[in-house]
């Protein structure tokens, strides 16, 4: 992907804060961080979303945010951590290269993930279960 500029940090063309690397993946700190060491996990190979993902890259991608999660905690003393990953605008994707958000979460920090529940019918239940089960 010519324009993508998860590409060109991923795969060094443009300088980045690197906390780890390897032949498949690069984590940086992100340039807006929610919370102290907020960082991404960026695939060197372009995917733009989890549905264009490999299924051995999100393996990988999925152990690597465990190991970064363990070292970050150890390191940076969070109280908490929260791995979060968008899809599409709605889902607040503003880079279209598939990432993981590492936010380690701080007591009486100002982050915002939460949402207002709602109440699951048992027709929407059903629905659901009929369509994806
Ligand atoms: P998302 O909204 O899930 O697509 O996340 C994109 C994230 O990338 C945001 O948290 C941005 O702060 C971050 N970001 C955008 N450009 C850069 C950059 N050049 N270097 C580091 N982080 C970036
Ligand atoms: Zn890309």
């Amino acid at each position: 992907m010519d324009n993508c500029i998860f590409c060109k940090i991923a795969n060094g063309e443009i300088p980045s804060a690197t906390l780890y690397e390897d032949n498949e993946f690069r984590v940086i700190l992100d340039l807006g961080p929610a919370s102290k060491g907020h960082a991404l996990i960026l695939p060197k190979a372009h995917a733009a979303d989890i549905y264009e993902l490999p299924e051995e890259t999100a393996g990988k991608a999925m152990i690597l945010a465990k190991h970064m999660a363990e070292k970050m905690k150890d390191a940076l003393k969070c109280d908490g951590f929260n791995i979060v990953q968008n899809n599409g605008e709605i889902a607040g994707q503003t880079v279209f290269h598939f990432h993981m958000h590492l936010i380690p979460r701080y007591k009486g920090d100002q982050v915002g993930l939460t949402w207002k529940p709602g109440k699951l019918s048992d027709e929407e239940r059903d629905e659901i279960l009929a369509k994806i089960k």
